[in-house]
């Protein structure tokens, strides 16, 4: 079940797995993102409702289904605005966007899941990746990286939200791999991190906290780690499967169908940064797309 937690001022948080943030002014409530599906919207409207606040407005710092998947409960029961970056927009109004995206074709039926698509909602605001967002008081800072145009949102408080910019260092012991859609904007967005002054910070999927340099240093490191990896592995030219393959089994992780296609999409990225780089270089070899040092 969500929990409301205060963190200052006319700021809060639902912890969660994604967790949620939530700003209040004159009972008017806006979201930040808003859980990963109509029962997380159901929970969140049932503790606005207890505090007498009103939701006004969602804003999604991107458009993944764990961020936006209580978007179509709260604002078939509320009409309460949605605002998201433009990029991000095309795929909370058409989420199959994600899916067939991931899979780079048209997705098969156990890939349109839920985990991949959220129920569609309208997004009836775009907002800029960075300034003010609207009149709301809150304020967008730009995190590229993760997902096309990711934003994190701060308050008046001194209260930072920042979306999937980093992720914890449990998940990182645990599965090694996250998502990530650029990798050369995702070190320039650890490196703004880094110059960021705020009292609290509160990632998506990682705990709140006062002070980000160590969890920036956990994401930097396994992020060269696995730019490493690959460059290792491509002594000889080698296909995408095949490395997807290799760096599964470093990692003793196992393939589900839903982390081949997220994962996988990761990995492609990270080659084409070290192709731009001019570390690695794309052959055809025998029909085949390879890649090498
Ligand atoms: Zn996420």
């Amino acid at each position: 079940m969500l929990e409301l937690k205060k963190i200052k001022g006319n700021t809060y948080y639902f912890p969660s797995p994604a967790n949620i943030g939530l700003y209040v002014s004159n009972n008017d409530a806006i979201l930040i993102d808003s859980g990963n599906d109509s029962d997380a919207g159901r929970q969140i409207l049932k503790i606005l409702n207890e505090n007498s606040w009103s939701l006004k407005m969602i804003i999604n710092t991107h458009s993944n289904a764990d961020h936006c998947g209580g978007n179509e409960f709260l604002q078939k029961k509320t009409g309460c605005k949605i605002a998201s970056t433009q990029l991000e927009k095309a795929f909370i109004e058409n989420p199959i966007l994600e899916p067939s995206f991931l899979y780079g074709g048209f997705a098969t039926q156990e890939l349109r899941n839920k985990f991949l698509m959220a129920k569609p909602s309208v997004v009836t605001d775009f907002i800029s990746n960075s300034g003010n967002i609207l009149d709301t008081g809150l304020n967008a800072i730009s995190l590229p990286g993760h997902f096309f145009d990711m934003i994190g949102v701060s308050t008046p408080d001194g209260v930072v939200f920042l979306a999937d910019s980093l992720f914890s260092s449990r998940i990182i012991t645990k599965y090694h791999l996250f998502y990530l859609y650029d990798i050369s904007s995702q070190l320039e967005t650890l490196q703004k991190l880094s110059t960021l002054n705020y009292e609290y910070y509160v990632p998506s999927h990682s705990e709140l906290c006062t002070d980000l340099s160590e969890l920036i240093e956990i994401n930097r490191t396994k992020i060269n780690e696995i730019i490493e990896t690959l460059v290792d592995f491509c002594t000889e030219p080698k296909t995408i499967d095949s490395i997807i393959s290799y760096v599964f089994s470093k990692y003793n992780l196992t393939l589900n169908s839903s982390q081949y296609v997220l994962i996988g999409n990761a990995i492609r990225s990270y080659l084409s940064y070290l192709v731009d780089s001019k570390v690695l270089k794309t052959v055809i070899e025998n029909n085949e797309f390879k890649f090498v040092k």
